[in-house]
C-alpha cells in the first residue's frame, strides 16, 4: 500500500486537518516485478548464445584441423541464428504489447493460413511429416492480418518441432457459431498435464535442454497467446504424453463496425 497525505490548512495559516489517501498498489507492484524478471530472463537468454560465439571464436585460431574448426564455425553459425530468433521474438512480443489501436484489416483467413502452410511445408517434409489443411468454407475476420498469419506459424511450427519423423500434424478451420474455430493438432510428444497451465509463460519450456536443442526461443506460445487474446479469443490445449497435442481456437466474427 502507498500513503500519501496532505495536511490541510484554513484561511489563518491554522491547521484544520490531514488528508490520507491509501493506494492499493498490489497490482502495479506485481507488474513491475513482473517487468524486471523479465528483463533478467531476456538478459540471460541473449547471454547464453554470446557466451558460446566468444568461446568458440576465441578458440577457433587456436585450432589446427579442418574438421574441428568446421565444427566450432557451425556452432558459432547456429547460435547467430537462435540470436537473431530471440530478438525477433521480443520485438514481436513488444510490438503486440505497445499496440494500443488495433488494426482492422480484412483477413482472408484460408488465404492466410494457405501461404503459412506452404511456408512450414518444407519443414514437415524434412521430417517426412504429413501436414494436412482443411478449411470448409470462406472465413472474414477484421483484425491485425501479420499477427493472424505468427499466430497460425508459431503454433503449426511447434507441432512439426514437436512430433517425431513420420508423424501426422492437422490444420482444421470452420466456423462455430459466430466464432472461427482453430485447430491445429499434431501426433507428438505430448505436454505432461502439470505443466500445461505455464506453457504460455514467456521462456518456458517443459524441458529446458530439449527445447532449446529444438531451436525454440521459449516465447512462441506467449506471443499466440497475446494475439488471441487481443482478438477476443481463447485457446485451449488438450494433451497426452506419447501421443500429441490438440490447440483449439476460438476467435469470435465480428463484422466492420
Ligand atoms: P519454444 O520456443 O521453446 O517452442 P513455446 O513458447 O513455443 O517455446 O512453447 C513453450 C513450450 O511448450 C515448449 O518449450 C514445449 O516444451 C511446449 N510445447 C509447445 N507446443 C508443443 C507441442 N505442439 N507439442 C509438445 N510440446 C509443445
Amino acid at each position: 500500500i502507498r500513503i500519501k497525505s496532505a495536511e490541510i490548512y484554513g484561511e489563518r495559516v491554522t491547521k484544520v486537518g490531514t488528508v490520507v489517501v491509501l493506494e492499493d498498489i498490489t497490482d502495479l507492484k506485481k507488474l513491475e516485478k513482473m517487468r524486471s524478471q523479465f528483463v533478467a530472463n531476456v538478459s540471460h537468454e541473449l547471454k547464453t548464445p554470446l557466451t558460446s560465439i566468444k568461446g568458440f571464436s576465441e578458440t577457433l585460431k587456436f585450432v589446427k584441423d579442418d574438421e574441428t574448426r568446421n565444427k566450432f564455425l557451425d556452432i558459432i553459425n547456429d547460435e547467430s541464428e537462435r540470436l537473431t530468433r530471440l530478438i525477433n521474438d521480443i520485438l514481436t512480443l513488444s510490438t503486440i504489447e505497445q499496440t494500443k489501436t488495433a488494426k482492422h484489416e480484412e483477413i482472408d483467413v484460408a488465404k492466410e493460413t494457405e501461404q503459412v502452410y506452404h511456408l512450414l511445408l518444407p519443414k514437415a517434409e524434412s521430417k517426412n511429416i504429413t501436414l494436412n489443411l482443411t478449411q470448409k468454407e470462406p472465413i472474414l475476420l477484421y483484425g491485425d492480418r501479420d499477427n493472424y498469419k505468427q499466430l497460425i506459424l508459431n503454433l503449426v511450427d511447434n507441432a512439426i518441432k514437436y512430433t517425431k519423423e513420420s508423424g501426422e500434424v492437422r490444420i482444421q478451420l470452420d466456423k462455430q457459431e459466430n466464432n472461427l474455430r482453430l485447430v491445429i493438432e499434431d501426433t507428438g510428444v505430448g505436454i505432461p498435464e502439470k505443466h500445461i497451465s505455464r506453457i504460455f509463460e514467456r521462456f518456458y519450456r517443459v524441458d529446458k535442454a530439449r527445447d532449446r536443442a529444438m531451436g525454440g526461443t521459449g516465447l512462441g506460445l506467449a506471443i499466440v497467446k497475446h494475439i488471441v487474446l487481443s482478438m477476443g479469443g481463447t485457446i485451449d490445449v488438450v494433451s497426452e504424453i506419447g501421443v500429441g497435442t490438440r490447440f483449439t481456437i476460438l476467435i469470435p466474427i465480428r463484422s466492420l463496425e
